[in-house]
């Protein structure tokens, strides 16, 4: 055997051990396509015998499925024009299934100048890795299909409820102020338990259709410029019968170099610290929720609400602004509420070009802080 027909040897074995397919076809307009060699492979991955296509060049095309025949040509066009290629197609076996394949090409001028060239191929049968990135995009459309269609289940089972506990809580404090008669001691008692339920429900299903707006990005904000030491002020007013009667002390504090007014929406925001003063109210058993309000630097204001509650541990705190998502402490005695209020201040804050921040240690407490823009207002001379 000469030093030729040893290297043809060693190469055919070197072909024969990879399960690619190798092809080796001259390209030319004059003459169409001329096979010089084509691999053993190509039986595997087609189902049809080497001698079909060594007899017929034009026989690959014809196995190409038809959706994919422009970009094979394509594909074609370009090698002809001597630029390398890779393209991915389907072409339909000998026994009817499908496979797609990766046809990556390199391309060899001819030496004699004309148009056309040699084409050095490797054809690899990629349907495994297709099969599974279809599974994934399908995966993906079902669970955004799903998502979607749990927001609107929301927004639609939220929006029936808030009517008539509307009605019920409106009825119910008729009754109280004594609208038809006189009430009894146990008729107080029973009205004023039923007030507060309805109460829970309407924030809780406010909480739900905030939810499923923020998840929609169909909640707008009311821009105006207002003062913050007013919502401050609200929200004590507001807080601290709740505090007092868990013995809490709640304290405000308005720092000296606050703007008197500031830019956002003055209902998210007074939403986003009644939230956090009545989180910690609730996780807390003894000492003091502290409000502050002041200005950490000077693109920014700060609203923060620390407590000496049962705090977060650490292992949960990256996930408690998701929604839905609760902590199971064991000190938690109030378990209450549907884990939406932080979700909801966060998307809140983030929607006003903000941010929100914790710091907490089990047992000792929480602090949660709120950065907002300090945007000028357009009153404001500049
Ligand atoms: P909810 O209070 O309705 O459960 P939130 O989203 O407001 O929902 O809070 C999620 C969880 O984060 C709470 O269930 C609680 O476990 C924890 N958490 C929130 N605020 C505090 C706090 N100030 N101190 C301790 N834990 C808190």
């Amino acid at each position: 055997m000469n030093d030729s027909q040893q290297y043809d040897t060693t190469l055919h074995k070197v072909v024969s051990t990879i399960s690619d397919h190798i092809y080796v076809t001259d390209l030319s307009q004059e003459s169409g396509t001329t096979t010089h060699f084509l691999s053993e492979n190509i039986q595997t991955i087609t189902g049809y015998p080497l001698e079909t296509f060594q007899a017929d060049p034009t026989f690959w095309q014809s196995i190409i499925h038809p959706d994919d025949q422009p970009l094979f040509l394509e594909h074609r066009a370009k090698l002809a024009n001597q630029q390398g290629n890779e393209v991915e197609y389907r072409l339909k076996r000998a026994d009817g299934q499908v496979v797609w394949v990766r046809d990556s090409s390199q391309v060899d001028k001819n030496a004699d100048g004309k148009s056309g060239a040699t084409v050095y191929g490797i054809i690899s049968d990629i349907t495994p890795r297709r099969k599974t990135q279809e599974a994934l995009l399908l995966a993906r459309d079902r669970a955004l299909e799903a998502s979607r269609l749990k927001s609107q289940l929301l927004a639609n089972v939220s929006h029936d409820l808030r009517t008539p506990l509307t009605t019920i809580l409106g009825y119910a404090q008729l009754l109280e102020m004594g609208a038809h008669g006189p009430l009894a001691d146990k008729q107080r008692e029973t009205i004023s338990g039923i007030i507060k339920s309805a109460k829970y429900l309407t924030n809780l299903v406010n909480d739900l259709l905030d939810q499923a707006k923020l998840e929609d990005g169909k909640l707008k904000l009311n821009i105006t410029s207002f003062v913050p030491s007013d919502i401050v002020n609200q929200v004590q007013s507001n807080m601290s019968v709740p505090a007092h009667t868990k013995g809490l002390t709640l304290i405000t504090d308005i720092g000296p170099d606050v703007p008197l007014t500031v830019t956002g929406d003055p209902d998210r925001v007074q939403q986003i610290l009644a939230n956090l003063v009545s989180n910690a109210i609730k996780f807390t058993t003894e000492g003091t929720v502290h409000v502050r309000l002041y200005r950490p630097d000077t693109k920014h204001w700060a609203l923060q609400v620390s407590d000496t509650g049962i705090g977060i541990p650490t292992a949960e705190q990256p996930y408690i602004f998701e929604p839905f998502r609760q902590v199971d402490t064991a000190g938690k005695s109030d378990t209450s509420g549907a884990g939406l209020g932080l979700s909801i201040v966060k998307q809140l804050t983030t929607l006003m070009g903000g941010y929100i921040s914790l710091e907490s240690e089990e047992g000792k407490g929480s602090i949660f802080t709120i950065h907002l823009p300090l945007i000028p207002s357009k009153t404001d001379p500049s």
